[in-house]
């Protein structure tokens, strides 16, 4: 059940089979891990996703590609398991995300800081919903007909521990640490999600080439993560001009994915998500508040 933290003993023995039914099919035998039936394996990972809007955002841009949030809270695991569901059940009735975002500015008086009456601004959105199935999502890069939601999920579980049971070395192709609590007291910065211990774990499930994004609201923080992941031999940083043109070359960690200009369109709106779409990234936008972000590099490993 999602409300103990159960880790397989190895990645090859996880049953994915509940999380991503349409790829995988039930272990043969207990102990045994799910049978890949289309040869996919998750490769973006969001760490301490909360609400999810970043995976469930990302999801119909790379319908490929399986996405899984790693939430450590029992309820917001459940609440985004459940949001999951009701898409998968009704795709078409997208983007509750956004829906429940005007909801609650409805519930302040105002929709996002604009002027319009929020009641008339939601009635407006869901229509929209409606015509165009998946909003906020160029023509260009809208999936195929008959997208359910299939390859994105959540799973409930400390991402500082055993990441590795879950994901086998290079699996990764993204790993999104996403306003991350701050822990603001030194003595509790030992459990900041980035240490130098828990990078030789992130670079060891993140593939060389695939990519590692940070974005916090805290200076500190931001300082904190950006010097520890600098310090990491294994990571390498972009600059602007580099994030800007993410997807334009070949190769960047995704299995089968060719640089091209489309591919650069569906990068950015990555970044977007990373700085847009998430419940928290939402807060700060609504609250006036500044984010740093970081996009790193998974080098190759040395010889
Ligand atoms: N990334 C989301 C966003 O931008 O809206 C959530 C940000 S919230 C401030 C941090 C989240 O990380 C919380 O939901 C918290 O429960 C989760 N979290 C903290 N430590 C965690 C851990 N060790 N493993 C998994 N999730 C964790």
């Amino acid at each position: 059940s999602i409300h103990h933290l159960a880790y397989p003993p190895s990645p090859a023995e996880m049953d994915w089979s509940t999380h991503f039914p349409a790829f995988f099919e039930p272990p043969a035998a207990e102990g045994q891990g799910s049978k890949n039936l289309k040869g996919k394996k998750v490769e973006f990972a969001d760490v301490g996703c909360g609400f999810g809007g970043l995976s469930i955002s990302l999801a119909p841009l790379f319908p490929e590609t399986l996405m899984l949030g790693l939430e450590i809270r029992v309820q917001v695991t459940q609440y985004v398991s459940d949001k999951i569901r009701a898409l998968r059940l009704n795709p078409g009735s997208v983007d509750p995300d956004n829906a429940e975002d005007v909801a609650a500015a409805a519930a302040e008086g105002t929709a996002e800081g604009e002027d319009e009456p929020a009641a008339k601004r939601q009635k407006v959105e869901t229509k929209d919903a409606k015509k165009s199935k998946v909003r906020g999502i160029k023509p260009e890069l809208m999936p195929p007909e008959g997208y359910a939601y299939d390859n994105v999920s959540v799973l409930r579980a400390n991402a500082m521990k055993f990441l590795p049971n879950f994901f086998e070395k290079g699996q990764l192709s993204k790993i999104f640490f996403l306003f991350p609590d701050p822990h603001f007291k030194a003595r509790k910065h030992k459990a900041r999600i980035i240490s130098p211990t828990l990078l030789a774990e992130y670079a060891y499930v993140l593939r060389p080439g695939g990519l590692l994004y940070t974005i916090t609201d805290v200076p500190d923080l931001h300082i904190w993560m950006t010097s520890h992941i600098g310090a990491f031999p294994l990571f390498q940083r972009l600059t602007d001009e580099d994030i800007d043109n993410i997807g334009l070359t070949s190769g960047e960690g995704v299995v089968g994915y060719e640089g091209s200009e489309l591919q650069r369109e569906r990068e950015r709106a990555v970044m977007e998500a990373v700085k847009k779409r998430t419940e928290e990234g939402r807060k700060v936008e609504r609250n006036q508040g500044g984010k740093e972000w970081s996009v790193w590099r998974r080098l190759p490993d040395p010889e």
